[in-house]
């Protein structure tokens, strides 16, 4: 499991740190971030309940200074830069303000395929479509590096995740297969296990939990839950609920329906059509936690678990959803480097050949002309339009663009990705002179807090030399993790400035480990405007989605929203599936549904 949830955990989340009153949850994003943080100190509850009496925004609420944390704007010594994807075109094809020429003479050659988008995803696609023997496959990727939000940087001497962390042990042939062809399972062991690399499954502790300003060690993936949470200092009832919670999800990763299939798998087709099953995808995952009588901090921990999970509030997922997210991402340690997936791209992109791959060129357009696809770049740097053409295309780009980028799809009534969703996320890189020592408890991989707007942080160096020679002094990288799930909005990131979001990131991690501020050095803060689709009730098991994304004349769709959730097994089989799709197009077999 993760860092994230102890029990259910998907590869990100987060353990039980909440102090809230997350029986405010429901009622609206301020509401959620408001009772986050009630909790923090006596001070700050005041300043935030006088804040609330007045109607501030939660805009104003979060810039206001918490009270018993230093002003970070005051204090701030450090340096650092917003970095964000580009998104200036895009913006530009969905207000219709971009002009694409419609007369563009095509270059170069016809290719066997064009994948767009640079994502794992893409890269999956375009490996699979060589193996299924296309010679001439070309990846398009609008971004200057390759591997979308599987990305990382650099700093202190060790490799830092911008984005993504880990990736589970498969439990389904299709993952099981792609590790063993990517040289991650190393064999089977007597009993049926995949054997991982050793190098690449961490070395624990996985997670570490803030109560009352000490940190304890979060429940153990695979462990009964009970004895990490005995040991926190939390009420009777709080302890139940837990226990009960982290049980529920351990218990639903074995479940099966009436009909003997796995309750969940993914993709959903493939778990159980019980429809007592299935109707959990009528409820939030809010009202699912409230029929089982769950408590406010337990509640706010299924909320934490959501926003940084599956990228929304637990009143906007299905729990359905919920569910099989975070059964399925049980499966033991998790298999990580530093630099999050990052590794993962990098041993794909050498699969497809990184002379296939062409970043700064956005697809602005695609469409179907007769016996191939024609599809319409703009060069990033230059705003140069160029065309290129292809017998099929495999668009690996989130559905929000991609509806954008291909006309036929609304005339084809296929405008279901005009109700896609999406959850926005900040991760800050905090360079800090010396990794940081806790109160309570030795540093582990996530640690898991509840601030104004961070949610915890990974320490970067995790499964890598220098963490197991275990140096305490050394310098490294602090990964804040920040889903913005109702406690800032995805407008504010378009208008603050870095300063803002890294003054807030700062003071949150002084109020987890106080006096870090005086050995951070610099906090670059990537944003991830529409990072993890939300699978809201009737998402994951309606037909919309399944619809949007089935083959369109030449064109296939991946990108792991076509999966309805966020997650590397989901992009990599989402790119799989559209490149067979891809593949039997142009073979001219039947089309897989
Ligand atoms: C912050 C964060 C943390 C995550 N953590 C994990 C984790 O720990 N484990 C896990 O399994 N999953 C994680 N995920 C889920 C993650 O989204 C998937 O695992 C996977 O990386 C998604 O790959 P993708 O190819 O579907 O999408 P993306 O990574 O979004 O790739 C899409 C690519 O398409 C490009 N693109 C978009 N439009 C165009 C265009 N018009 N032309 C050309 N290129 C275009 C984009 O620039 C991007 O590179 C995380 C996601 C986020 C955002």
């Amino acid at each position: 499991m993760v860092a994230r949830g102890p029990a259910g955990g998907g590869r990100r989340g987060t353990g039980g740190a909440q102090t809230g009153n997350p029986g405010a949850l429901p009622d609206g994003a301020g509401a959620r971030g408001i009772t986050r943080r009630l909790f923090l100190n006596g001070s700050l509850k005041a300043t935030l309940a006088a804040s609330l009496a007045s109607r501030l925004s939660l805009g104003a609420l979060l810039g206001g200074q918490a009270g018993g944390v230093k002003p970070a704007t005051a204090a701030r010594r450090y340096d650092g830069e917003l970095i964000e994807e580009s998104y200036d075109i895009a913006h530009r094809l969905r207000d219709g303000t971009l002009v694409i020429p419609s007369s563009l003479v095509p270059e170069g050659p016809l290719h066997d395929a064009i994948v767009l988008g640079g994502g794992v995803s893409g890269l999956m696609a375009a490996w699979e479509l060589e193996r299924g023997g296309l010679s001439d496959v070309v990846l398009y990727e609008k971004e200057d590096y390759i591997g979308g939000n599987a990305r990382k940087g650099h700093a202190n001497g060790t490799d830092y995740t911008c984005a993504t962390w880990s990736v589970v042990r498969p439990k389904d042939p299709f993952l099981l297969k792609l590790f063993q062809d990517l040289g991650i399972v190393q064999g089977i062991a007597a009993d049926g296990t995949p054997r991982i690399d050793p190098l690449l499954v961490g070395p624990g502790p996985d997670n570490n939990v803030l109560v009352d300003g000490t940190w304890y060690r979060g429940p153990m993936y695979g462990a009964d839950p009970a004895e990490a949470i005995q040991r926190m200092p939390l009420s009777e009832r709080d302890r139940k609920d837990e226990i009960e919670f982290y049980r529920d999800m351990n218990g639903w990763a074995d479940k099966r329906g009436r009909d003997g299939r796995p309750a969940f798998a993914m993709p959903v087709e493939e778990g159980s059509r019980d429809p007592g099953i299935l109707e959990l995808d009528r409820i939030t995952m809010l009202e699912y936690a409230r029929r089982k009588g769950w408590g406010a901090y337990t509640l706010s921990e299924v909320d934490d678990w959501s926003t940084s999970d599956i990228g929304g509030q637990a009143s906007e997922v299905s729990a359905y959803a919920f569910l099989s997210f975070n059964s399925l991402g049980q499966g033991g340690e998790d298999i990580t480097l530093p630099g999050g997936n990052a590794w993962l791209a990098g041993r794909l992109t050498d699969k497809v050949g990184a002379d296939r791959t062409r970043t700064e060129l956005m697809a602005v357009r695609v469409e179907n002309r007769g016996e191939e696809v024609r599809v319409t770049l703009v060069d990033a740097r230059t705003g140069r339009f160029s065309a290129r053409r292809a017998r099929c295309a495999v668009i690996a780009c989130p559905k929000h663009i991609t509806g954008r980028m291909v006309p036929e799809l609304a005339a084809a009534g296929r405008e279901a990705y005009l109700g896609y969703r999406y959850g926005a996320l900040l991760m800050g890189a905090a360079s800090v002179r010396r990794t940081p020592r806790l109160k309570g408890a030795p540093p582990a991989w996530f640690n898991s807090a509840d601030g104004r707007l961070i949610q915890g942080f990974l320490i970067a160096d995790y499964n890598s030399d220098r963490w197991r020679k275990g140096d305490p002094d050394r310098p490294n990288v602090l990964c804040l993790w920040a889903p913005l799930g109702g406690r800032a909005t995805r407008a504010d990131l378009l208008v603050e400035p870095w300063s803002h979001w890294a003054d807030l990131m700062a003071d949150d991690l002084e109020s987890m480990v106080p006096g870090i501020s005086a050995d951070l050095t610099r906090l670059d803060v990537y944003v991830w405007g529409h990072h993890m689709v939300i699978p809201a009730p009737g998402f994951l098991t309606g037909d919309a989605r399944r619809g949007l994304t089935r083959p369109l004349g030449r064109i296939t769709f991946a990108h792991s929203d076509r999966n309805g959730m966020p997650s590397f097994e989901l992009a990599t089989r989402a790119g799989y599936d559209a490149a067979r799709e891809a593949l039997a197009i142009v073979r001219g077999l039947p089309k897989s549904s």
